[in-house]
């Protein structure tokens, strides 16, 4: 934060960007987001006119701003805008969340489909992470896998034609990282943004990609998007919260370094992805859908879940 003049208007600034040294008032500070986001969309081609846009819809704040700022850009009605909503089942945080979700949809008059955890597997997130012996797997790795089928699944009930998720630049830097330090190498591929999913046949965009997240919780506090506060109980476990904290203290120390490592990430990417093309999915066989093993990644963790989890889950639909 500083108190000089804003570089574009003579206003007074409220927000020095310390990558850039560029200085703006809070006004010019949301045009800039705004103008990075289209930058973004055109670059990799994301989004193209009539298209259904499904925007993913937490209820935080990074989703929240990605479905004002799209609506925002959307004035000319060149897409319909389509929210969708996963309530994973987490006691005392989700349903506020999703009332703030609901409520942003309802102002801006945007379509809405919800979708849960419970209606689609039979069981609560709590419930799935309820374990009667001891985990190795950290709960956003056994949540991240239900998340994408429950997504992809109200895409599929809303007919988008592309799924808008609000991933940003300290997200993108993570992942990359944590794909290193997994020795997951072959999953560098899919960070490149122009890349389509074997899995799914709807496309991916991440409209924030290039945007740092204190920018986008900037943005949604000085557009008063009322958001929830309060993180998931379950986030801070696991590798990416020990590699969020690395990446901060490196940010402060060496301003644009965030920036750099997803450049770097983009690069490796996109030359991974031009070795990978060309391979293609086969069905479950458990439930049919699109996998790259023959088993797919949700009904391999839903097995899991059963056998360890304290509950009686019931039957599930996905
Ligand atoms: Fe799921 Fe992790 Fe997100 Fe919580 S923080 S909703 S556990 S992915
Ligand atoms: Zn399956």
């Amino acid at each position: 934060m500083g108190a000089s003049a804003c570089a574009r208007c003579q206003g007074k600034a409220v927000y020095t960007r310390r990558y850039s040294g560029e200085s703006l008032c809070a006004s010019c500070f949301k045009d800039s987001i705004v103008e990075k986001t289209k930058r973004t969309i055109s670059k990799y081609d994301m989004l193209n006119y009539g298209q259904r846009v499904g925007v993913a819809v937490s209820g935080g704040k990074d989703s929240l701003s990605l479905l004002q700022v799209l609506h925002g850009i959307n004035r000319d009605k060149r897409f319909t805008l389509v929210a969708l909503t996963v309530d994973e089942g987490v006691e005392g945080y989700r349903e506020e969340a999703v009332d703030h979700a609901a409520n942003l949809v309802r102002k801006l008059g945007v379509e809405h489909i919800l979708v849960s955890y419970k209606q689609l597997y039979g069981f609560t997130l709590d419930e799935a992470l309820d374990w009667k012996d001891e985990r190795d797997m950290s709960s956003c790795s056994i949540c991240g896998v239900f998340r994408r089928r429950a997504i992809d699944e109200a895409a599929v009930r809303a007919g988008v034609d592309v799924i808008a998720t609000a991933h940003n630049l300290d997200d993108y830097a993570q992942t990359f990282l944590m794909n290193l330090l997994h020795g997951d190498a072959d999953r560098l591929a899919w960070l490149d943004p122009t890349i389509l999913d074997d899995d799914f046949p709807l496309r991916r965009v991440k409209p924030f990609m290039e945007i740092y997240e204190e920018e986008i919780a900037l943005y949604a506090y000085f557009s008063a998007i009322p958001f929830q506060s309060v993180s998931c109980p379950y986030m801070h476990e696991g590798l990416r919260s020990e590699v969020r904290d690395f990446l901060n203290e490196m940010e402060a120390k060496h301003a644009g370094m965030k920036n750099v490592l997803l450049r770097s990430s983009l690069l490796v990417a996109s030359k991974l992805s031009s070795l990978e093309k060309g391979f293609g999915s086969i069905p479950c066989s458990i439930c049919g859908k699109p996998s790259s093993k023959g088993t797919c990644n949700v009904c391999t963790m839903k097995k899991l879940v059963a056998e360890h989890s304290k509950s009686v889950l019931s039957p599930s639909r996905v």
